[in-house]
């Protein structure tokens, strides 16, 4: 299964015309995950290789606007690009986000009388105190969902944290199981890890012959792990006929965040292919960047080193930062020193530090067997 990652915008606080407002799409084998929807997102969407169409899952870390401006907007463009066949049964696309998310797409789509080819559902994220000053935390009457659903709604989940593990667990199916946690911020925020499952390896071809298998449905039952009795009576175990297993990869993305909260986020990290962590601010704004509930690429690293990732991408920087392309000799504030901040403070370790760009599409490699 392809997997790969495109980031649609790179920008924090609003889009400008060289940094768009944070979203990136995680590609599975065609379906796309979007990963917050900053204002304009559809513009970049349709500028990028990806069909608005094919959005079936979308992840909101946090309610700032620029993280989800662009959300309705996009609902309804993917709407435009839906068959509307009505014998075709529509797929619900499930929406994950912090409580506030429901109210705030029930207002937007209702006061607009915008309608929708396709049902949707928010699941709600319950924050905790600890995820933000007190001033960031939203009071009960914003929160609490007015209205009747909208005409496409259907009902979402409501999700609390497991405090065994300190996450939050999405969805699991039979190819991921995704969770998310908790960040600190200026509003509560979270970060989202999608775990692909381990695969079956190959079959040994060579050996079931010379046991006198067959192809067919035997190989079926033997991949997907059950035992299989020859008429000799003899019982072909799944390990004895399969190679090793292909591990699944992990895609770790963090939604704004001066800090984790938690070791549980930590474990769940580790050994991530990729980790997508914010850097607004260079080291030298330390301060600033930590007011505001943001992180530098040093904090980032910390991060990184701390999980083993494999690789880790900065993304969400702040907007003085142009894209190395349209550097200006002479231009004070350089995005490549972000990327040399980051590879400094993991000068001793095997993490890559990678730039994301708008329209940086990153391709994650199936891992070797352990
Ligand atoms: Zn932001
Ligand atoms: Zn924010």
């Amino acid at each position: 299964m392809t997997m790969d990652m495109t980031f649609l915008g790179t920008g924090s606080a609003y889009p400008s015309p060289h940094r768009g407002a944070s979203a990136l799409v995680l590609r599975t084998d065609g379906d796309c995950w979007l990963f917050d929807c900053g204002e304009g997102t559809q513009i970049q969407l349709m500028r990028s290789q990806l069909r608005a169409g094919r959005i079936t899952k979308i992840f909101i870390s946090h309610l700032h606007g620029d993280h989800l401006f662009g959300l309705p907007g996009l609902l309804c463009r993917v709407s435009l690009n839906t068959n509307p066949n009505p014998e075709q049964n529509l797929s619900c696309v499930d929406i994950y986000g912090p409580q506030g998310l429901r109210r705030f797409l029930r207002v937007t789509l209702g006061l607009t009388g915008s309608q929708l080819l396709f049902p949707y559902a928010v699941h709600e994220l319950e924050p905790t105190p600890e995820q933000s000053p007190e001033e960031g935390r939203l009071s009960l009457e914003m929160t609490t969902e007015c209205g009747p659903l909208h005409p496409q709604e259907q009902l979402g989940r409501t999700i609390s944290l497991d405090i065994s593990s300190d996450c939050y667990l999405l969805f699991e199916d039979p190819k991921f199981v995704v969770k998310a946690f908790r960040l600190f911020h200026r509003v509560p925020s979270f970060g989202f890890c999608v775990q692909e499952r381990d695969r079956p390896g190959r079959l040994k071809t060579e050996l079931l012959k010379e046991l006198g298998l067959k192809p067919g449905p035997l190989y079926g039952r033997l991949k997907a792990g059950e035992s299989v009795t020859l008429e000799s009576g003899r019982v072909v175990l799944p390990s004895e006929v399969l190679e090793e297993a292909i591990p699944g990869r992990k895609v770790c993305i963090l939604g704004d965040c001066s800090s984790i909260l938690g070791i549980g986020p930590l474990m769940l990290c580790t050994g991530a292919d990729v980790l997508v962590h914010e850097a607004t601010l260079g080291n030298e704004q330390k301060e600033k960047a930590v007011d505001h509930g943001h992180s530098t690429p040093e904090m980032a690293a910390a991060v990184a080193r701390t999980c083993c990732a494999l690789r880790l991408v900065l993304y969400h920087f702040s907007q003085r930062y142009k894209p190395s392309s349209l550097q200006k000799e002479g231009d004070e504030d350089c995005v490549s020193e972000l990327r040399r901040q980051a590879e400094e403070a993991l000068e001793d370790s095997s993490v890559e530090v990678i730039l994301a760009e708008d329209f940086l599409t990153l391709p994650i490699p199936l891992r070797k067997p352990k």
